[in-house]
């Protein structure tokens, strides 16, 4: 070993056995501050407010965060709230947490339900927590309580921000454009969880790299010749055009892709035509698409360009009719975890709820705009991970009934509240005094 090698393994050293005495306090803080979080999630809830409408919970927020001595900002980009809260000199460390609900009718039986509704467009609609949103805010709180209350124990700023409209891939990139990172201490980290129902309660999932996928979404107006169903000759059937272009489309990722590459490449919906003895004059399609690099997506795109050009080519439409593909201008960039920060946070969590429950999750196809925050010209390393939300027994319940527990954005998504909470506490206040420690 070189002697600047050693002195890196004796520097590290210790620090994880320092870390390792203060591992016990914040457990002990974590457990008591979970009695608090719970009780908060169960009213959040029973609050659920949807993306862009969450003016309730944002107030809640801003009155938590006063409660423990942050300087807190709200209508930050909308309804997000930016709490600040200054420890001496140090790095500035940003948790995020999520505030919105979704427009789906609870069918959990929990005494704590909701039963709340909303308004879209003029229509009532019931609206729920079923992606774990509740028990993110709960669980930022949480753990904000528990670094304030240890605040002898680390050196530095937090920024704490609860985020709108996550659902709609909106709220980071409208508190980014807000000035979050100008207006307020700019992170040397930002950190997320996701909860996660195929993971067992106490257990965390974290890995460097692509973590959640990129989202793109496509429309496609394929143009045909209309005309009397009895009459093929005469026209250019444009539904046949469509379907070959749906069919073709599966190629892209199963022969123009890498094996080791991911992506999909959805058709989610297909209308055309009025009467079965109409040919249309028209066929509309809208595909998602995922990914996790940019050099495969521009891949992905210019193959769905040549696939459905040279399908109406094929039926006899002229080049001035081939079809018009529309690559939509909101999108959600992969998440992609720092690699450095994500071992960092390893040996943190590793000190305190031991290696055998820091799973190595694979990427997920879904997606999360928690994943802007690192793409800013500031170029601030991010890590969001998974928090496992489903109690071991309730797995193994399930497993032994060949079932999996019900997953995000289902109305019957029944998390093991009060364990979630408590291993997110405690593994986030971790890595948080392991990154500011003194
Ligand atoms: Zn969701
Ligand atoms: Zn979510």
């Amino acid at each position: 070993m070189t002697s600047k090698l050693y002195l890196i393994f004796l520097v590290m050293s210790i620090q994880i056995s320092a870390f390792a005495q203060i591992a016990n306090k914040i457990k002990s803080e974590a457990q008591k501050q979970t009695v608090y979080s719970l009780e908060l999630c169960k009213h959040l809830h029973q609050n659920p407010e949807l993306s862009l409408q969450e003016f309730e919970t944002a107030k809640r927020m801003v009155k938590e965060l006063k409660e423990i001595g942050f300087e807190v900002t709200k209508n930050v980009g909308g309804n997000s709230v930016v709490g600040i809260f200054r420890n001496g000199e140090g790095q500035t460390v940003l948790l995020r947490t999520d505030m919105d609900a979704l427009p789906i009718e609870e069918k959990t039986g929990f005494d704590f339900a909701s039963t709340k509704v909303a308004e879209i467009n003029g229509d009532a609609v019931p609206v729920m927590h079923a992606c774990g949103h509740d028990i993110h805010m709960s669980t930022w709180i949480g753990t904000l309580r528990t670094l304030v209350a240890l605040k002898n124990e680390w050196k530095g700023t937090l920024v704490a921000i609860a985020q709108q409209a996550e659902e709609l891939s909106k709220g980071s990139q409208e508190a980014i454009e807000d000035g979050l990172f100008t207006r307020f201490p700019k992170p040397d980290y930002a950190m997320a969880y996701h909860i996660n129902p195929e993971l067992e309660t106490g257990k965390i999932g974290l890995r460097g790299g692509p973590v959640f996928a990129g989202v793109k979404s496509v429309e496609i107006t394929v143009y045909g010749i209309g005309g009397h169903g009895a009459y093929p000759q005469k026209c250019i059937d444009p539904i046949v055009i469509a379907s070959r272009i749906v069919g073709d489309l599966q190629t892209i990722v199963s022969r123009e892709l890498s094996p080791t590459e991911p992506a999909v490449v959805t058709v989610g919906s297909i209308h055309g035509g009025t009467r079965p003895n109409i040919i249309p004059d028209e066929v509309k399609m809208e595909l998602t698409l995922r990914y996790f690099s940019e050099e495969t997506i521009e891949k992905v795109i210019a193959a769905i360009r040549r696939i459905s050009d040279n399908a109406s080519r094929t039926a006899g439409m002229p080049e001035d009719k081939l079809p018009k593909v529309y690559v939509l201008p909101v999108e959600t960039p992969p998440v992609l975890n720092d690699s450095e920060l994500s071992s960092a946070l390893y040996g943190f969590a590793s000190g305190i709820i031991g290696t055998e429950n820091i799973i190595e999750t694979p990427p997920e196809m879904v997606g999360e705009d928690f994943g802007k925050y690192g793409l800013t010209k500031e170029d601030i390393p991010i890590c969001l991970m998974w928090l496992g939300s489903t109690s071991p027994e309730e797995i193994k319940r399930l497993k032994d009934e060949g079932k999996k527990p019900y997953p995000l954005h289902s109305p019957h998504l029944n998390p093991d509240y009060k364990n979630t909470i408590e291993t997110g506490i405690t593994v986030m206040a971790g890595n948080v005094i392991g990154l500011m420690g003194n």
